[in-house]
C-alpha cells in the first residue's frame, strides 16, 4: 500500500483534538501518516469549532491560504470536518468552492471510503448527525506524552440559549464502560500515566446502571494510570456519588472545571443552565468540603442578551467570593441557529469589553494571590518533559492541574516528583526538586 500523507489543523477544544487523533486513527490502516508540513501532504483537512465567530472567520481566512497547495500539486484534497462543517453546510460551498470534502464530527468513520472515490469532481459533503455514533472501536493516535485524552461521550442534551454544540455535535451518547476500560488498560501498557476523560458533558456519563463515578473508582484500580482528570462536568450532574469518588480516589486530581457562566438567576434561567446560583454555590460548598484543597475553574460569559450592570456586579461578586483557581473568560457572541441568537445583542462590543476586563483583572489578581499561598509548601509534580521558555528546566503539573517548573534534576517525563514551592505567578508556580 503506498503511504499517503495527511495534515489536519485543529481549532477549539480538546474534544476537537481528541476528534484529530481519532480521525488520524481511522486513516492509518488504509495507508496515511500524519504530517506537520502541509506542502507535503494528500490531504489537508482543518478540523474546526463553530462556538465563537472570530474562529470560523480564522478558518476560511486559512483555507484560503491552504488552497494553494491543490493549485500547486493537482490531486490535493482539502477538506474540513468538525463543528464548523456541521454548522455552515449550506453556505460553506458557496465561501469556499474549492473545498473537496465537508465532513461533520459524526462523518469521520466514512472519510478513508471518501478519499478514495473515483468522482471527486464534485465536493463529497456528509454531515448526517448520528445518535448511536462513538467510535468506540476506533484507536486514535495519539502523540507521545504522559497524558492521554480518552472521549467518553459526545453530544449535549442540555441545549443552553447560547450554544450551537447540541446542534452540530448531536445528542448525547456514551461509550461503555467495558470499552474504556479496555482502552485505560491500554494505555497503561503503552506507558502513559494520566487519562483525562472528555465529554460535553462528561459527568453526565451513563452505560446502563453505571454512572460516571463507577467510570472514576473503576479508572482508579488499572495499575500504571496515576492520575484521572475529567472536563467539562455540569454542574447540573454533579451528583453526590461523583464528589464521593472524588474524595475516595487518591487517583483522581484534586481539580475540577466547574463552568459557572454567569452568577444572576435572572441570566442564568435565561440561559437554561438549569442551576441557581444557590444551587452553584452549595454545590462548591460540597466539593471544598469532601475535597480538601480542591482547585476550581471556571467558565464565565459576560454580555449575554439583557445582561444589565447589576448582573455583571453579581457574576463579579461571585467570582471574588468563590475566589477560582483560574477562568476562562468570554464575551458573549450570538451564534445563528441558537435559541439565544434571536435575542440580538443588547450591549456594545466596548461595554462588553469593558466587562471582560474588570473580570480578568479581578481572576488574576486570585489566581496570583491563591498561587503565591503556595510558597513553601510541596507539591507532588507529573513530569511532562522540558519547561518551554528556560533550558535546563523541567515542567509537569500538580495534583491540582497547576503548571509548575523546576531546575532539571535528570527526572523523565512520567516520573512523578516532590517540588517545593519557592515563588508563583498567576498561571504558574517555580519549586526546586525535593531530592
Ligand atoms: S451544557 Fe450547555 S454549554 Fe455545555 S455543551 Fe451543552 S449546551 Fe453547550
Amino acid at each position: 500500500m503506498d503511504t499517503r500523507k495527511v495534515y489536519i489543523e485543529t481549532y477549539g477544544c480538546q474534544m476537537n483534538l481528541a476528534d484529530t487523533e481519532l480521525i488520524v486513527g481511522l486513516l492509518k490502516p488504509h495507508g496515511y501518516e500524519p504530517t506537520q508540513v502541509a506542502a507535503q501532504a494528500d490531504v489537508i483537512l482543518l478540523n474546526t469549532c463553530a462556538i465563537r465567530e472570530h474562529a470560523e472567520e480564522r478558518v476560511l481566512r486559512r483555507l484560503g491560504e491552504l488552497v494553494r497547495h491543490k493549485t500547486r500539486r493537482p490531486g490535493v484534497l482539502l477538506g474540513l470536518t468538525g463543528c464548523m462543517a456541521q454548522h455552515h453546510r449550506e453556505s460553506l460551498l458557496d465561501k469556499a468552492p474549492f473545498l473537496d470534502l465537508v465532513l461533520g464530527p459524526d462523518a469521520y468513520r466514512h472519510l478513508p471510503a471518501l478519499l478514495v472515490q473515483e468522482d471527486k469532481d464534485e465536493p463529497l459533503v456528509s454531515v448526517r448527525l448520528d445518535r448511536d455514533e462513538t467510535y468506540a472501536d476506533i484507536t486514535p493516535a495519539r502523540g507521545e506524552g504522559v497524558r492521554a485524552w480518552v472521549t467518553v461521550m459526545r453530544g449535549c442534551d442540555k441545549f443552553c440559549t447560547f450554544c450551537i454544540v447540541p446542534y452540530v455535535r448531536g445528542r448525547e451518547r456514551s461509550v461503555s464502560l467495558a470499552a474504556l476500560l479496555a482502552q485505560v488498560r491500554e494505555l497503561a501498557a503503552q506507558g502513559y500515566k494520566e487519562v483525562v476523560y472528555l465529554g460535553q458533558t462528561v459527568n453526565a456519563y451513563r452505560d446502563g446502571d453505571h454512572d460516571f463515578a463507577d467510570l472514576l473508582w473503576r479508572t482508579a484500580e488499572v495499575e500504571g494510570i496515576e492520575r484521572i482528570r475529567f472536563t467539562s462536568p455540569h454542574p447540573a450532574d454533579m451528583s453526590e456519588r461523583i464528589i464521593a469518588a472524588m474524595a475516595t480516589c487518591p487517583k483522581v486530581a484534586s481539580y475540577l472545571h466547574l463552568p459557572l457562566q454567569a452568577a444572576s438567576n435572572r441570566v442564568l434561567e435565561q440561559m437554561e443552565r438549569g442551576y441557581t446560583v444557590e444551587q452553584y454555590a452549595t454545590l462548591v460548598e460540597r466539593l471544598r468540603a469532601a475535597v480538601p484543597g480542591i482547585a476550581l475553574s471556571t467558565d464565565i460569559i459576560v454580555g449575554f442578551p439583557g445582561e444589565e450592570e447589576s448582573d455583571f456586579r453579581a457574576t463579579y461578586d461571585f467570582m471574588a467570593e468563590i475566589r477560582y483557581d483560574s477562568a476562562f473568560m468570554f464575551k458573549y457572541s450570538a451564534r445563528e441557529g441558537t435559541k439565544a441568537y434571536k435575542w440580538g445583542e443588547t450591549l456594545s462590543e466596548e461595554e462588553k469589553g469593558r466587562r471582560l476586563q474588570e473580570i480578568i483583572a479581578l481572576q488574576e489578581r486570585i489566581s496570583a494571590e491563591i498561587n503565591r499561598q503556595t510558597i513553601g509548601q510541596t507539591v507532588e509534580v507529573l513530569i511532562e518533559g522540558p519547561a518551554k521558555r528556560q533550558e535546563g528546566w523541567l515542567a509537569g503539573k500538580s495534583g491540582q492541574f497547576k503548571t509548575v517548573v523546576f531546575p532539571s534534576t535528570g527526572a523523565q517525563p512520567g516520573e512523578v516528583m516532590p517540588v517545593r514551592v519557592v515563588s508563583a505567578t498567576a498561571h504558574t508556580l517555580v519549586g526546586e526538586a525535593r531530592l
